[in-house]
């Protein structure tokens, strides 16, 4: 087995360009990064399939998108204001900053290795503010929003009256969220910027004991749809010291990253606190009235809260192998589902000469209808091949001189290296079948 380092994922992050450092040029922007041409195409797909699998496949959950700024007294509402802080301790020595509840406050600082040097723990909040107006007085403050999921409940009653929403139903939004964290290591796992993909479902009270083990099923399954490996999946139930006192359940889909096992993505039966607080706040009225029972109530909250950028961290980690190739050198490889890997198909001419390199290039032109394509004809087919299987390109056809006399190509399996011959009018449905049957070996 491959030892999978955050080294590893970061250094080929960077040189096959799927993630860079934010303002890199000006010496980097710590917990900020920027996704390059294979990052996005990464990034979009895992959001597309959980855009797909919530909205589109599942009953009745629709979407929004929310703006990133909202009104102060959201985040007053939400207890943001308040309560949404970190524990913050500085090394007198290095000028270090921890986490007081990710280092041990008795021990030497994990930098400098000096003893006693910690300042109080101070607490700090979160969220980025920052000023609307001309006027930077504290009645402009408003913030960045840490977390999707307030757009959602505070656009309840608008999606309810024109959608026409019942009762059990979800809404289901993807967007940049903002928190000033302590500390980023670990790469995109925790940054000050970063992407969720939220769905509140909203039932009726006590449903949720039917709903919430229903989402936890789900969301599992997501994953495993995803092409994870299963044993690199766990669940970890909130213990009554980390149990917001709201909620009434919680639990992460745990994955082990390089790292060790970490948090994902939360699922959390949060009671009405949220839309209590809401209509507590506005004053306005957030009840929902029952068509078959004529009640009105306050509903029911599970929520699914998911890491886009954390997913793609995951996605990563879980693909990465290096593997002993038959001729004897090591190729790596990442082995992603064909649903998100960011290149589909590569087409290349075994030389560019003597009319295969237009074959070549007229059949990638063709092939950009159905997939995302790439086109190489520079260096030995060999390393060509090594280049698709380092960004994950679950197929590569090449173009040869039989192809100009019979219209047959290769189509070169990523995972196995087998290769076989097909008619190029079949590429296509070839590769749907494929990627319909797709298992990792
Ligand atoms: P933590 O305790 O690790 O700070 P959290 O429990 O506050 O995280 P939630 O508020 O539940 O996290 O956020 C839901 C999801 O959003 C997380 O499971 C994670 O995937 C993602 N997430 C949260 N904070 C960050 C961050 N700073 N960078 C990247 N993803 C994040």
């Amino acid at each position: 087995m491959t030892e999978v380092t955050m080294d590893k994922i970061v250094s080929l992050c960077r040189r096959r360009g799927f993630i860079f450092q934010s303002s890199e040029i000006y010496g980097g922007l710590n917990g900020a990064y920027d996704y390059g041409p294979m990052g996005v195409e990464l990034k979009n797909n895992i959001r597309d399939f959980w855009w797909k699998e919530m909205t589109q496949i599942h009953d009745s959950i629709v979407g929004v998108d929310c703006s990133i700024l909202m009104a102060s007294k959201v985040w007053e509402a939400s207890g943001h204001v308040s309560n949404f802080t970190d524990p913050m301790v500085d090394c007198k020595h290095c000028k270090s900053r921890f986490r007081a509840d990710q280092i041990d406050l008795k021990g030497a600082c994990p930098v400098c290795g000096t003893r006693d040097s910690f300042t109080a723990p101070r607490n700090f909040n979160l969220m980025f503010a920052t000023h609307i107006g001309p006027d930077s007085d504290s009645a402009s403050t408003i913030y960045l929003r840490p977390e999707t999921a307030q757009g959602i409940y505070t656009e309840f009653k608008n999606v309810v009256q024109s959608s026409r929403m019942k009762l059990p139903f979800g809404i289901a939004q993807v967007g940049k969220s903002f928190r000033n964290e302590i500390t980023t290591k670990n790469f995109i796992f925790r940054s000050c910027e970063f992407e969720q993909m939220e769905m509140q479902f909203f039932c009726q009270p006590g449903s949720d004991d039917k709903w919430f083990p229903y989402w936890r099923e789900q969301r599992m399954e997501f994953y495993k749809k995803m092409g994870i490996i299963p044993e690199h999946l766990r669940w970890h139930q909130h213990g009554p010291e980390e149990l917001a006192f709201y909620a009434k359940d919680a639990y992460d889909i745990q994955y082990l990253f390089p790292m060790g096992w970490q948090e994902l993505e939360g699922v959390h039966d949060r009671t009405d606190y949220d839309l209590t607080q809401h209509q507590k706040f506005s004053g306005k009225d957030l009840t929902y009235l029952d068509p078959d029972t004529n009640e009105r109530y306050i509903p029911y909250v599970v929520e699914t809260s998911a890491g886009l950028t954390r997913n793609v961290l995951m996605a990563l980690s879980d693909a990465y192998d290096e593997e002993a190739t038959p001729e004897g050198d090591t190729r790596t490889v990442l082995h992603f589902h064909p649903l998100i890997a960011p290149v589909m198909v590569a087409v290349l001419p075994l030389v560019k000469k003597d009319g295969l390199g237009e074959y070549a290039d007229k059949l990638e032109h063709d092939l950009r209808q159905d997939f995302v394509t790439y086109y190489d004809q520079s260096g030995a087919i060999g390393r060509r091949y090594r280049r698709q299987d380092e960004i994950g390109t679950p197929y590569c056809v090449t173009v040869d001189y039989d192809t100009l006399k019979d219209h047959s190509v290769t189509l070169r399996f990523r995972d196995s290296m087998k290769q076989v011959r097909i008619p190029v009018d079949q590429i296509v449905a070839t590769i749907h079948e494929e990627n319909k049957k797709y298992r990792r070996v």
